[in-house]
């Protein structure tokens, strides 16, 4: 899509933060309005929608303090139905259905899930309706949680294949240093690259603002996990008058640029999964081979890392461990030490079978730009 200009945009995912849930009615009627004019106009608009515990923990009475790992799940067992019920509401005025889906990690990292997923919200969309997703905080625990909506939002943009995502938050722009305390802070508008300069000022200036689970370095993150796909990120206050119409001004809250155009669906899935279980090290003349299109055949690799099973992502390093592609490996993390080395005809002798002649086909591979894209 053109920067900044949201009627080029085909697919558009919108987060939503705590903080705008309980800043209340017109907050969230204005957020409407906005999609509503984003809908008309022919985008297919996904919400994110963060507030089920803060919601949830007002209703139970969990007000003040820290909350329990369980009693945040409770939290957000009671806050979630009053969430949808306020987006319903909105929506609601303007002839629009809502619908629930709730993620846990496992739906995005494990292909089967992925497209299942994918197709639902598809047709939710197809069929008109509004999909509003959460976390599955009640039954999610700590091993199989996102834990901040910002990054399950860019999960959720490589989902549904999504050209922007737009984080509205309590938080109005990206700062190159700390605009409270220091006079000659300035806002960055426009970010063409995530690079390490960018990286700092989202741990240092701005790491304490805001109120949600993520803060600044979480929308970074999701920034860039967005944009290994080609889908920008504008970061914002979603308490603005127009909170996502506003983003057509130049002045207004933060614009990354993706880092790539396009990636096809496949590749959008395979450089999004945020936890990879293993990896594949690589000898010089591999590396060469992968950049060169070719597939990642077994007399290349060094070392093996990990478990994980055949049809899971893994990491492909090169000889100093530097990160060199992601890619689906044909073979699970056992057989695969078994053949590490091996030329390609020797397969059989080593497993007592042979499947495909690659560890990790071309088809199946996606080489990073940069060396530290996609960690
Ligand atoms: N899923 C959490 C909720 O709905 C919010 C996580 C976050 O703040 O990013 O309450």
């Amino acid at each position: 899509m053109t920067p900044r200009d949201l009627g080029t945009a085909r697919g558009v995912v919108v987060k939503v933060g705590s903080s705008l849930i309980q800043a209340g009615d017109t907050v969230i009627a204005a957020i409407a309005r906005d999609i509503m004019t984003l809908r008309e106009a022919g985008t297919r608009v996904t919400l994110v929608s963060s507030g089920a515990v803060a919601l949830g923990r007002d209703r139970l009475g969990l007000a003040t303090g820290t909350l329990s790992l369980e009693q945040k799940q409770a939290a957000a067992a009671t806050g979630q139905p009053r969430l949808l019920d306020l987006w319903e509401r909105a929506f609601a005025v303007h002839g629009v259905a809502t619908a629930q889906a709730l993620l846990t990690l496992d739906v995005t990292e494990s292909r089967r899930s992925w497209l299942n997923a994918r197709a639902t919200l598809s047709t939710l969309l197809d069929l008109g309706a509004l999909p509003v997703v959460n976390e599955n905080d009640t039954i999610a625990t700590d091993e199989i949680r996102y834990g901040d909506n910002d990054r399950l939002a860019a999960r959720v943009a490589q989902l549904t294949g999504a050209d922007l995502l737009v984080l509205l938050s309590d938080v109005d722009a990206l700062y190159n240093a700390e605009p409270r305390s220091d006079a000659s802070a300035r806002a960055l508008r426009d970010i063409p690259a995530i690079n390490e300069d960018i990286r700092a000022m989202a741990g240092d200036a701005n790491s304490a603002r805001g109120v949600g689970t993520g803060g600044m370095r979480t929308k970074i993150l999701a920034a860039e996990l967005a944009g290994a796909s080609g889908c920008a990120t504008a970061i914002g206050l979603g308490t603005a008058d127009k909170p996502i119409l506003s983003f057509s001004r130049p002045d207004h809250g933060s614009w990354f640029h993706p880092a790539r155009s396009s990636a096809s669906a496949r590749e959008r899935w395979i450089s999004g999964v945020l936890s990879p279980n293993g990896a594949l090290h690589i000898d010089a003349g591999a590396v060469r081979a992968l950049l060169d299109g070719k597939s990642l055949l077994p007399v290349g690799v060094t070392a093996v890392e990990g478990q994980f099973d055949r049809g899971e992502t893994v990491r492909i390093l090169g000889p100093d461990a530097q990160l060199v592609a992601r890619g689906v490996t044909a073979y699970g993390a056992e057989e695969a030490r078994k053949l590490a080395g091996c030329q390609s005809d020797e397969t059989e002798d080593r497993l007592g079978y042979r499947r495909a002649a690659a560890l990790v086909h071309t088809d199946d591979i996606v080489r990073v730009s940069s060396p530290e894209a996609g960690q």
